[in-house]
């Protein structure tokens, strides 16, 4: 009898965790396992922040699939999705096709922007490696021009961030560093550059603490950042944002070389496109993670959306949770391949931490309020920590943020 065949489509947080899981729990005869994603390498979709403010490099957010995975137990297509056909399990893909008698939908997240005027043309978006190479270099190069161009102007060493979320406040925190260290090698007055950060609430990081919040946005706030709270933008475009704030009619026009939109995401299309019920774009999984509508395909990460028992609102989008989803599905295919009862997925939260730049952060971790260096500590622990647990030690030495060496 052949061997079933198990598709993970996605390499990110889920799909690359359930493939070095699986790696783990089936024995090579239990199945063929395969691996498709449009990049050979996989990113930390968590670190984009720091690549898109040019405080890292970002070759290290990545690294090549093939260094990673055992690529004798695992086989990685790199293609792209282009739509899943159930009725037939195929997985079409820009240069072929895949079948498939287990599927598991790991495709992630896009950037929302809610249909605002001009957003998808005017602002940039932390999504991937090379969107957050683009605003690195689209900064770099409004600086570099500034004293050079005869066109340039004050605004153009404005930077607007939609959103004061976790990507928002992580991103303006790494701003605050790079921006002096800029200012420095174009010979800029740093009272010429402006931060703004919009946001439509009337705080900032909505799921934070209070307290640890206000820390964020006081520290923000000493280090030059303006945030303009309970406002909205309404409409972006070549010169900047029009916004609005809450019960006023009036739009105020801020000019800025640079628009950043942190302010939402959503599920990635395909799933919606090839036809799955969704709840919100996103494929509503049982509590073994499975599509109810056929129990042969799973999703896992962004794509999903999981309830807790009994509760009226889905867990998050987040990375830890798409990790510990791929860790109870990785379980459960083994105990489906061995005809056992499959395990609910319960999330165990260890904690959040919002870094602020390379030493100042915000965090709960096991119900402990953390600020400052020691929050910013952690944050790498948590980083590093995931490295650990995709690579082991050889992948913490060569791309882990404690420096053990
Ligand atoms: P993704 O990481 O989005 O991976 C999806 C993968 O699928 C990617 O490799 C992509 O290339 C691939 N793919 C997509 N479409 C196709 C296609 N058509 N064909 C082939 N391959 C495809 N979460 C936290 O828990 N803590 C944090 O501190 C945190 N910070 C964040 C900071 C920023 C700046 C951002 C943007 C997000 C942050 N998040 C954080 C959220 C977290 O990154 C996401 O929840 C997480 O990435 C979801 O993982 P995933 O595996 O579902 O999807």
């Amino acid at each position: 009898m052949s061997k079933p065949k198990i598709v993970i489509l996605g390499a990110g947080y889920g799909g690359m965790m359930t493939a070095v899981r699986l790696e783990k729990e089936l024995k090579a005869e239990d199945a063929d396992i395969t691996l498709v994603n449009k990049h050979n390498y996989h990113y930390q979709t968590t670190w984009l922040h720091e690549a898109a403010a040019g405080t890292i490099h970002h070759d290290r957010t990545r690294m090549l699939i093939k260094n990673v995975i055992n690529t004798k137990r695992v086989k990685f297509v790199q293609d792209t999705v282009g739509s899943i056909d159930r009725e037939n399990k195929k997985v079409a893909l820009k240069n072929g096709e895949i079948e498939y008698d287990y599927l598991i939908v790991a495709l992630g997240f896009e950037s929302n922007t809610f249909g605002i005027k001009g957003l998808a043309e005017n602002a940039f978006a932390i999504r991937s490696v090379n969107t957050a190479r683009k605003i690195r270099e689209h900064i770099e190069y409004k600086f570099a021009s500034y004293n050079n161009d005869p066109d340039a102007k004050d605004s153009d060493l404005t930077i607007v961030v939609g959103g004061a979320g976790l990507s928002g406040i992580e991103f303006l925190g790494e701003l605050v560093d790079r921006i002096p260290d800029l200012c420095k090698e174009y010979d800029i007055d740093p009272n010429k550059v402006k931060i703004v950060d919009v946001e439509g609430m009337p705080f900032v990081l909505p799921p934070f603490d209070r307290e640890l919040a206000k820390y964020a946005q006081n520290y923000l706030e000493s280090k030059g950042v303006t945030f303009k709270l309970s406002t909205f933008i309404k409409e972006a475009t070549p010169e900047g944002v029009k916004v609005q704030k809450k019960d006023s009619e009036e739009l105020e026009e801020i000019q800025a070389g640079t628009v950043v939109w942190t302010g939402g995401v959503k599920a990635n299309h395909i799933p919606a496109d090839s036809g799955f019920e969704t709840n919100r774009g996103k494929i509503q999984v049982t509590e073994d993670l499975r599509y109810p509508e056929d129990d042969h395909i799973f999703a896992v990460g962004d794509v999903a959306v999981v309830f807790p028992k009994d509760a009226e609102r889905p867990y998050p989008p987040t990375a830890q949770i798409a990790i510990q989803e791929a860790e109870n599905l990785a379980k459960n295919i083994k105990h489906i391949l061995h005809g056992e009862k499959t395990e609910a997925f319960v999330y165990k939260p260890k904690g959040t931490v919002a870094s602020l730049g390379e030493k100042q952060a915000i965090g709960v971790v096991f119900d402990h309020k953390l600020t400052g260096k020691p929050a910013a500590a952690m944050k790498k622990v948590i980083d590093d920590r995931y490295l650990l647990m995709l690579g082991g030690v050889p992948l913490v030495l060569k791309k882990g943020k404690l420096n053990l060496l």
